[in-house]
């Protein structure tokens, strides 16, 4: 099936844009706001959603981003009080 083509894509944008937003265009993790990417909170390997709301989502720069799968503290550090 292949009539659907950017529908998804394009709204995946526009909520990854309103996340960095929210979070100031700062990597969450280390502060940087350069190579800035959008992540899951809760990998959708690990049970989460493929639909997640912004709350469930977060601004990680691209070298933080490549640590948190084997890095299990760096993920704590995300859950920042003020979007718990
Ligand atoms: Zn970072």
């Amino acid at each position: 099936m292949s009539t659907r083509p950017d529908l998804r894509t394009y709204g995946w944008k526009v909520q990854a844009e309103r996340v960095k937003a929210r979070d100031g265009y700062a990597c969450q993790s280390c502060g940087s706001d350069s190579d800035l990417t959008v992540d899951h909170l809760v990998p959708v390997a690990a049970g989460g959603t493929t639909e997640p709301t912004d709350d469930e989502l977060v601004t990680l720069c691209r070298s933080c981003n490549s640590r948190k799968g084997s890095r299990t503290e760096v993920r704590l550090t995300w859950r920042s009080p003020r979007w718990l």
